[in-house]
């Protein structure tokens, strides 16, 4: 992700500055791609526009069937995009093909239910109106400007890209910076699967290339990324009131009530918190454990935590921080832990070795500090002892965040699930509404709004059209200036009849 030079390599005619992609684990260049400008991104936008209306004009079963092309073709070169995926964010092999799991389940779900959702259907016209027919349809935007990160840089920004195709729009995406080569093979992979239809292309470089999507004038901006370039997208989308989904950062929270299965809960509070490394939106970053098993559960997670290794090769256990600058976070979020109080069960300040970082266990931490209220996005989990599980529901409503959650509890898991101020929870698991394409995915708070996934999702990348037909036509109008002057009378005496009681 350095900037180096100033030959465009996709057309050595027109000079554009290039910038490097880099494997974390090692430092080698992956690839160098185009630092797109606002020239090149209004060239991008404007030509999957001329491109989205034969794409539109398909209609739903249309559109499934050159999506399920793409998807077997996802399918059949799956090894090779999750070789691309570790090149650049140094993950282990199998994190990458988990993630492209998900991402065939949503491509499917998305093509295969997109006219169910989106299909214009039949509304009641209610009393006033009994003699029009009123029906709504969800249209295309047009063209969907998706701006993704690098932690999941195909499941993420495809969790947009599938959903607002199927939905008839057209797509520009901005990859991370850190990912573009992940951006660049699924672009190339869509051509390859629909060359008839060139609706979906790619913008590469830096922010200024994320925040010149944003004022291409692109009918809707999807973004996905911390909550501070969150706000910086939403104030540029202001310019121009282009419409805007904002998928932020989380600090999430995982309870485990008195009544649970331990051994499951601190299995999955693990994985949830040190898989890919901690560079999750909806990983576990805090445990509240209710005190009559606090301990049970500290030695259960704190006895597995020392057994995970960090390390480049396909099969480690986490890979490496793929940004450079998240060290510096997570080792102030260690220390800083440390600092306020708490104590080191695993590791400490010395488990981060850039790139890497071994697994952390921080408990009795204070909970104003760093480590407990921001995104840490590293192998580190805070396990703090509560009263009981409602203790740490209220605490685990104090955060600005409101991404995802988890509760482990035999009894009581629903219910818990439905007092936390989040988008999403898994009972009795970590994580799992993720790889559940029906349900809408999103956060509140500082996690941001909108949804992906799911109807939701769909519908997120269409606007309503509301339509009535008048079938005939009655005595009794309200809506002319040759109205009767009794007429507005009735109308209101009607109402006081049906609708008075
Ligand atoms: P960033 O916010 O740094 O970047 C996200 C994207 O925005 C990148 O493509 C970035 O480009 C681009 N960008 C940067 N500045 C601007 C700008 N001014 N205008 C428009 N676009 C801009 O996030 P990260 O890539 O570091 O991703 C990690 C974050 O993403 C974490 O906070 C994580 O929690 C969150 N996330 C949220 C998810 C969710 O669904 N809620 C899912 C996955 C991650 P560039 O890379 O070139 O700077």
């Amino acid at each position: 992700m350095t900037q180096i030079a100033s030959d465009n390599v996709e057309n050595p005619d027109v000079p554009s500055a290039v910038f490097e992609s880099l494997d974390p684990r090692t430092g080698e260049v992956v690839g160098r791609y185009p630092v797109d400008d606002a020239a090149a991104v209004q060239t991008a936008v404007d030509s999957v526009r001329a491109a989205q209306h034969a794409w539109g004009d398909l209609g739903f079963a249309g559109r499934k069937q050159h999506l399920d092309r793409w998807r077997a073709l996802l399918l059949r070169r799956f090894e090779e995009l999750a070789g691309v995926v570790c090149a650049e964010t140094g993950k282990p092999l199998d994190d990458a093909r988990l993630e492209l799991a998900l991402v065939v389940d949503h491509l499917h779900w998305a093509a295969a239910n997109a006219e169910k959702v989106l299909r214009r259907r039949k509304v009641s016209s209610g009393l006033l109106m009994a003699n029009h027919a009123a029906t709504v349809e969800h249209q295309p935007f047009g063209v969907v400007g998706v701006i993704g990160p690098w932690n999941y840089p195909v499941f993420t920004p495809m969790g947009s890209i599938a959903y607002a195709l199927a939905a008839g729009n057209a797509v520009v995406f901005k990859p991370s910076e850190l990912t573009p080569g992940v951006g660049r093979w699924l672009v190339d992979s869509f051509a390859e699967a629909v060359p008839e239809h060139p609706v979906l292309r790619l913008a590469t470089g830096f922010g200024e290339t994320g925040a010149a999507l944003c004022r291409s004038g692109a009918d809707k901006i999807a973004f996905t990324g911390s909550t501070a370039t969150g706000k910086r997208v939403m104030a540029t989308c202001a310019e121009t009131l282009t419409p805007v989904l904002v998928e932020c950062g989380g600090k999430d929270a995982l309870i485990v009530d008195t009544d649970a299965d331990l051994q499951a809960a601190a299995d999955a509070a693990l994985w949830g918190a040190m898989s890919n490394a901690g560079q999750t939106c909806i990983g576990v970053e805090r445990v509240y454990v209710a005190e009559p098993v606090a301990d049970r559960f500290l030695d259960m997670i704190g006895e597995r935590a020392r057994t995970l290794r960090p390390g480049g090769e396909p099969g480690a256990d986490l890979g490496p921080i793929t940004m450079p600058s998240q060290v510096d976070v997570i080792r102030e979020h260690i220390d800083g832990a440390l600092r306020s109080g708490g104590r080191a069960l695993v590791g400490g300040t010395d488990s981060v070795r850039p790139p890497f970082v071994e697994p952390v266990v921080l408990t009795d931490v204070d909970e104003n500090a760093d480590a407990v209220a921001e995104e840490t996005f590293g192998p580190v989990v805070v396990v703090q002892r509560v009263r009981d599980a409602d203790e740490g529901v209220r605490l685990a409503n104090t955060s600005e965040y409101g991404l995802g959650a988890a509760v482990f509890s035999r009894s009581r898991g629903e219910q818990l699930a439905r007092q936390l101020r989040v988008g999403m929870v898994a009972v009795n698991s970590v994580i799992a509404f993720a790889a559940v394409p029906a349900l809408p995915f999103g956060g509140v708070g500082n996690s941001g709004f909108g949804r992906i996934h799911g109807a939701e999702g769909l519908r997120e990348f269409t606007r309503p059209q509301s339509v009535t037909r008048t079938k005939f036509r009655i005595p009794l109008n309200p809506m002319s200036f040759s109205r009767p002057k009794s007429t507005v009378r009735h109308v209101v005496r009607l109402l006081r009849i049906f609708r008075g009681r």
